[in-house]
């Protein structure tokens, strides 16, 4: 089979350049936190997937309610009026779930497209306002928001953009609040303020009356797990509110209890006017994003919808087998896996503080069960490990050859996603196992 994958499979870009080099390895079957490649070697999936399930594999209460939905009705289109009755009761329990009024929910197939449906409504919100003028928008670097080319737009990793042509011409991007190798230094104040002072500016060098929105994630995920200080996301919030400019908040990595609550914006004690969510929602089993959209969204593109041409939607939106394992899946975080997750994200994160005296351990951080160990060759300068001593990949062939999977990002940066439902035991492996590939490394 992996024949058949190397001749006729394409994976993402990023991996067809040394494609041959770094080599395809098939998985064939998974359950709880380990997963098994296809020569039956078991590993324990420290990143759960792509940072989407969150539940585990193989959750018989979720295959269950799969199977019921595949023979009742598998399609019901969300269009002329059509629903179905998993989409509806899903809808109404994320509601339930989500802060504030952020009360209806529009369903996608994953997280991309869910980002698009938000530049969309963004959209027609200010042309049902009147205010057609307001067609720019503001993200922050490191940030990433999707690979579709509006998402890839506001995208702010150049590698997801640059070189092929992405029209930028409506997009703004403001400095991240990484502290480790952040210009302004570590201090929390003074990264706040920093970001702050550059978002004003930015509102004003475009005109307060041209931004649409501004989008950011609580944590931000593929950038490298960078964790903003406590207060930072509420402050721009704040700065946004003076303008009435629409906040939105990407909740694809941070929702569904990978960081400890349901959603992470509810730990600033905002409220987004959209919120995009997608891969915990349905914990990967199959796929499905959402927008949510507060009260005064909806009802001022409900009411206005005559002041544009308004039309969005796919054939798969609120899919009902999706639906159908959404709920599932939400009984499971009801039913202690959020807990469990609190409890193994703390026992994670001071794991992996454990190997802060490592000669290559620059700094690790994270919250919940969303973690990042960054590798640098020397700890005074922040030197970051260089790729021709230990490129990303080879990282990556270590861990899996010590049983662990984990994402090794671009200068040596190691994500840690693990399922929610770890146990103590596996916890404690991938920290154990980590340390073993960064000794071999250093070796
Ligand atoms: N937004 C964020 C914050 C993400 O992390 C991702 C995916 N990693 C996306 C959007 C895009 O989601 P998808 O890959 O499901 O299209």
């Amino acid at each position: 089979t992996i024949e058949l994958d190397r001749a006729h499979l394409v994976h993402s870009v990023a991996s067809w350049r040394g494609h041959e080099k770094a080599g395809v390895r098939l998985l064939s079957s998974a359950k709880g936190a380990t997963v098994t490649d296809a020569e039956g070697r078991e590993l324990l999936d420290g990143f759960a997937g792509l940072w989407c399930v969150n539940a585990g594999y193989g959750q018989e209460h979720i295959i269950e309610a799969a199977t019921r939905q595949l023979r009742e009705l598998p399609y019901a289109t969300g269009y002329f009026g059509l629903g179905s009755e998993p989409a509806a009761q899903l809808a109404a329990r994320l509601a339930d779930h989500a802060p504030g009024d952020l009360n209806h929910v529009y369903f996608t197939l994953g997280g991309s497209d869910a980002v698009d449906s938000t530049v969309r409504f963004a959209r027609y919100y200010w042309h049902s306002k009147d205010q057609p003028q307001r067609d720019q928008f503001i993200s922050v670097m490191n940030g990433y928001h999707g690979s579709s080319t509006v998402g890839a737009g506001l995208t702010a990793l150049p590698a997801f953009h640059a070189g092929f042509g992405v029209p930028l011409d409506w997009q703004h991007k403001i400095s991240s609040h990484y502290a480790y190798r952040n210009p302004v230094g570590s201090d929390p104040a003074a990264i706040i303020a920093a970001s702050v002072a550059e978002l004003r500016a930015k509102i004003e060098a475009i005109g307060p009356e041209r931004v649409a929105a501004f989008y950011v994630e609580p944590i931000q995920g593929s950038g490298g797990v960078l964790v903003p200080p406590a207060g930072w996301v509420a402050a721009l919030h704040a700065v946004c509110k003076e303008h009435g400019i629409l906040f939105v908040a990407d909740e694809v990595i941070t929702g569904f209890g990978r960081t400890g609550p349901m959603f992470a914006c509810t730990e600033e004690g905002i409220v987004p006017d959209m919120m995009t969510t997608a891969k915990g929602l349905t914990s990967g089993y199959v796929p499905m994003g959402a927008v949510f959209l507060s009260q005064h969204v909806y009802d001022t593109i409900a009411d206005g919808a005559g002041a544009a041409a308004v039309g969005h939607g796919q054939t798969y939106s609120a899919h009902p087998v999706s639906a159908a394992v959404g709920l599932a899946v939400l009984d499971l975080y009801e039913g202690g896996l959020l807990e469990n997750g609190v409890k193994m994200g703390a026992r994670l994160l001071a794991g992996l503080e454990s190997l802060s005296d490592h000669p290559l351990v620059g700094e690790v951080r994270g919250r919940g069960m969303l973690a990042a160990v960054e590798l640098v060759t020397d700890k005074a300068n922040k030197t970051p490990l260089p790729a021709a001593a230990a490129p990303s990949s080879r990282i990556f062939d270590r861990a899996w050859q010590n049983g662990l999977v984990i994402r090794a990002f671009a200068q040596g940066v190691l994500g840690y996603a693990p399922p929610l439902c770890c146990t103590e035991a596996e916890i404690d492996q991938i920290v154990a196992r980590t340390r073993l590939t960064l000794d071999q490394t250093l070796a």
